[in-house]
């Protein structure tokens, strides 16, 4: 089931000014549902936050007058402590600023297909969903259709993110790759990948490699239909802030068609925000 943690970026924003369980209570809401059948999830989560940041919650969407509530469970999450980030920070007088940022994670047993320890990591994947559901359908959707596939992460376009397959956990997100991307991106399919519902797609695309070794971020948007809102971009740099954080170390962006050639995602309308978060691992 899923629930809410409010998830501080930086070092500093572990300085708790009070504990209460009566203030600043989030609400996260699933959204619509179109063409792509995608079940509606209809799924609210209230959270109780346990621990008051310095800096305000960041995103609070409106809560929704759906029935499936949860009772979540917010939690400040321990991060990074090692003296490069004491350094950066201390010599960063806007460190103040804290990104404070909320992930509903919902983890489906499905979804999960072997240990990722931190010396696998080397990569974050970004795609498009393709589809204009929430992510809470997407998740739904994922778990229904018997493909085993999902992305460990779902960024929607009111900048609200879900989490359904936990950062220490293979996702299937990127599956086969072009042939020789195995050795150029120095990886290889060493057997932690239990390999469950992938399916040889060709001599061109015969290297699998990249789900033990990355993290998937979708995006929901619709090539060619869409912008990518300001709430949805900022979210996705605070993702990132976190698993860099997680990690204590940044790990290459890539989109996922830079990984199979033909692939859509990411849009041609991410162009740009793509080679910014390469070089400024921002959107802007
Ligand atoms: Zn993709």
């Amino acid at each position: 089931m899923s629930k809410t943690h409010l998830i501080s970026t930086k070092r500093l924003s572990l300085v708790i000014l009070a504990i209460s369980a009566a203030m600043a209570s989030t609400l996260l809401f699933g959204c619509t549902d179109t063409a792509d059948k995608r079940g509606e999830a209809g799924k609210a989560v209230q959270a109780e936050p346990q621990q008051i940041e310095v800096e305000p919650v960041r995103d609070c969407p409106k809560p929704t007058n759906d029935e499936d509530e949860v009772g979540a469970d917010t939690r400040e999450r321990p991060v990074r402590t090692d003296a490069e980030a004491d350094a950066s920070e201390a010599s960063d007088a806007e460190s103040t600023a804290v990104p404070v940022i909320a992930i509903t994670e919902d983890f489906r047993e499905s979804f999960d297909h072997g240990p990722k320890g931190a010396e696998y990591q080397k990569y974050i994947v970004l795609h498009d969903t393709e589809g204009k559901s929430d992510a809470a359908s997407v998740i739904d959707w994922w778990d229904s259709n018997g493909n085993l596939v999902a992305a460990h992460f779902i960024v929607n376009k009111d900048g609200s993110i879900w989490q359904c397959v936990p950062l220490d956990r293979i996702a299937h997100h990127a599956g086969y790759g072009d042939t020789g991307h195995n050795e150029q991106y120095s990886i290889s399919e060493d057997g932690r990948d239990d390999m469950k519902g992938s399916s040889p797609i060709g001599g061109a695309f015969a290297d699998y490699g990249m789900n033990g070794s990355s993290i998937g971020i979708e995006m929901v948007h619709v090539s060619g239909e869409d912008d990518y809102p300001e709430a949805q971009l900022d979210a996705l740099d605070a993702l990132i802030a976190y698993i860099d954080d997680y990690y204590g170390f940044e790990s290459e962006i890539i989109d996922h068609k830079a990984w199979r050639s033909g692939n859509s995602d990411t849009s041609p309308e991410f162009a740009d925000f793509l080679q910014s978060y390469q070089t400024k691992r921002k959107h802007a």
